[in-house]
């Protein structure tokens, strides 16, 4: 099912090389998310690779989840991510935590310890990291660097016991104060937290950092190749140098691959909690945002997002990518599933004159006009109908195919009418058209009959149904909300979200398919929010049928 791997060349060629140079008989890749928020459609890339990987050669593949970090994790996240990744279509071969390996990373620290090769540094965070050095100058030795390896030994002891306060020791490892590499500058690898851990609860007060638990998680779970994004290759150094110095059961190669960038949306959990925290947003799984969660519930299928991902490709290359893509392969994904209707987001009442009062007929009308085998469902036409307010003007300009005063335009799947009368309120809005139909026209543009250039959609006033319709558009007008010295919140597209609540839809949508995603004519693909309650149905606007940006950007370039 999940789709193959198979463009990503780089990284399946190192796996094919050390399958046949027999270095390994199977690969085993892991996912590791960090449970401080839910994922997001970057997480995705890394799935759709690790999660790729296993499928596509006979492997294992660990959900992992890298909790070292108490304070900001908690069981929702835990929970979420098992769900989105269940959802995205990829089964795991085991869960597992940072923490089921505590014991075995504060035997490593131990054993470091005792090797000369970590010390307990009584500093300030503050003299750490300023004593840290910089890219082009050395840091300066901790005073602490040389204690003896009893006195390390007891003060470790003394941490793990609980006899001193946050932010008062650190473990850190011995390597280089002077190191190129910054990572290298003897980094920390275990703080004091008095801090309640969503498994563990209080039986740690230290918390290895996530540098020095990641790379012995691997090891630990016998991860072959542990593949991560481009900002930690600098880390690499750090990871192979634990593993040359303890005994680990396994040595796994890390392949780094560049992050997934979308414009016109922030992806970082920061980014995202504080979106959520400032309710710019209505929650992890607003629609508008790029988490798993919210694209679920706008209604994207999980394998539009897999499509996406093998189309942007993995490669170690950092770049923005444009979000049109995402909705073009939404689209690709819809058209040929989702079944058609008629809906009308914005309505103007059509009194067709010489059609007789309390008369209707039932048209037969496909659900999908490419797919036969799709069937048809029937419809109901009569005296009064619903039409989208846009599709009539007063005054309309001369590529304007739709309704204007003496205008025809074919009702679709039934008959042409022409606007004979505008009745308009006091403001002098139009409140109603009056036509009158042309009884030979039914049954479409067909040879015999008379052709107009415009069809539009419509439901019948005496049998649809009110519905509301959200309509999103991009969270934020600009393409890089990032980039500038300006509050990235003042980007934010007032038009995110529109709310039609007088929308009139074919009845049968009162109790959509299961799990459906239905195309709108002419106006989008849709799909049932769970807001919805019966008798008041409410869908999501998935995507428009076209790229209404992509228009605006090229109106702006000519
Ligand atoms: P964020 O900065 O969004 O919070 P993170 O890297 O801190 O992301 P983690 O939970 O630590 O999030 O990430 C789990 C895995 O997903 C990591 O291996 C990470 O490299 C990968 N990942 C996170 N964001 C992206 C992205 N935008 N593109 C590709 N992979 C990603
Ligand atoms: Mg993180």
């Amino acid at each position: 099912m999940a789709p193959s791997t198979r463009s990503v060349n780089f990284i399946r060629q190192i796996i094919d090389h050390d399958l046949e140079t027999g270095m390994h008989r199977q690969i085993v890749t892991r996912f590791p998310p960090e449970p401080n928020g839910y994922l997001h459609i970057g997480h995705a890339k890394s799935i759709w690779l690790n999660f790729g990987i296993k499928d596509d050669y006979g492997g294992q593949c660990m959900l992992r989840f890298d909790d070292t970090n108490p304070e900001k994790e908690n069981q929702e996240y835990l929970d979420a991510i098992e769900e989105d990744v269940r959802w995205l279509g990829y089964a795991w071969t085991r869960i597992t935590h940072a923490s089921d390996y505590f014991d075995q990373f504060h035997d490593y620290a131990v054993n470091l310890i005792e090797q000369g090769l970590a010390y307990v540094d009584s500093q300030t965070p503050d003299q750490i990291r300023s004593n840290r050095g910089t890219l082009s100058e050395p840091g300066t030795d901790s005073p602490y660097r040389n204690r003896s390896t009893r006195e390390n030994r007891k003060l470790f002891h003394d941490m793990k016991a609980g006899k001193f306060p946050d932010g008062t020791h650190v473990l850190r490892a011995r390597i280089d104060m002077s190191a190129a590499n910054l990572n290298l500058r003897d980094p920390v690898l275990y703080r004091i937290r008095h801090h309640e851990h969503p498994r563990t609860g209080n039986r740690w007060c230290i918390y290895p950092m996530y540098d020095f638990a990641h790379g012995q998680a691997d090891a630990i779970e016998g991860v072959t190749h542990s593949l991560c994004t481009m900002e930690f290759e600098d880390h690499r150094a750090l990871y192979d140098w634990f593993i040359e110095h303890l005994p680990v059961p396994s040595r796994p190669r890390q392949i780094e691959f560049s992050r997934l960038n979308l414009n016109h949306t922030v992806m970082s959990k920061r980014m995202l909690t504080l979106l959520i925290e400032q309710e710019y947003v209505s929650g992890w799984d607003d629609p508008r945002l790029p988490t798993l969660a919210g694209l679920r519930r706008r209604g994207y299928p999980p394998e539009s997002i897999r499509n996406f991902i093998g189309a942007v490709g993995i490669t170690r290359k950092n770049n923005l990518i444009d979000v049109g893509l995402l909705e073009n392969c939404v689209r690709e994904t819809l058209d040929p599933v989702a079944p058609r209707t008629m809906a009308v987001l914005d309505p103007l009442k059509v009194v067709i004159e010489n059609y007789p009062e309390g008369q209707f007929e039932t048209l037969e009308v496909p659900n999908h006009p490419g797919n036969p085998d799709m069937g048809t469902r029937k419809i109901t036409l009569g005296r009064e109908v619903y039409i989208e307010r846009d599709d009539y003007m007063d005054d309309p300009p001369k590529k304007y195919f739709r309704l204007g005063p003496d205008r025809e335009v074919r009702l679709r799947y039934a008959f042409i009418i022409r606007c004979t009368g505008i009745v308009r309120d006091a403001s002098g809005r139009v409140q109603e058209l009056r036509c009158r139909y042309d009884p030979d026209t039914r049954g479409g543009n067909a040879p015999s009959g008379r052709k107009v250039r415009g069809i539009i959609h419509w439901v019948s006033v005496q049998h649809c149904i009110n519905a509301e319709a959200r309509l999103y558009d991009r969270l934020f007008s600009s393409p890089d909300p990032l980039s500038g010295d300006r509050v990235f919140t003042e980007s934010i597209n007032p038009a995110s979200l529109e709310s039609r609540h007088q929308c009139k839809l074919e009845p049968g949508l009162g109790q959509p398919a299961a799990d459906t995603r239905y195309q709108f004519e002419r106006k989008g693909y849709f799909y049932p929010d769970r807001d919805s309650r019966p008798g008041h149905p409410v869908f999501n606007r998935i995507v428009t049928l076209r790229d209404t940006w992509a228009r605006i950007s090229r109106q702006r370039i000519t």
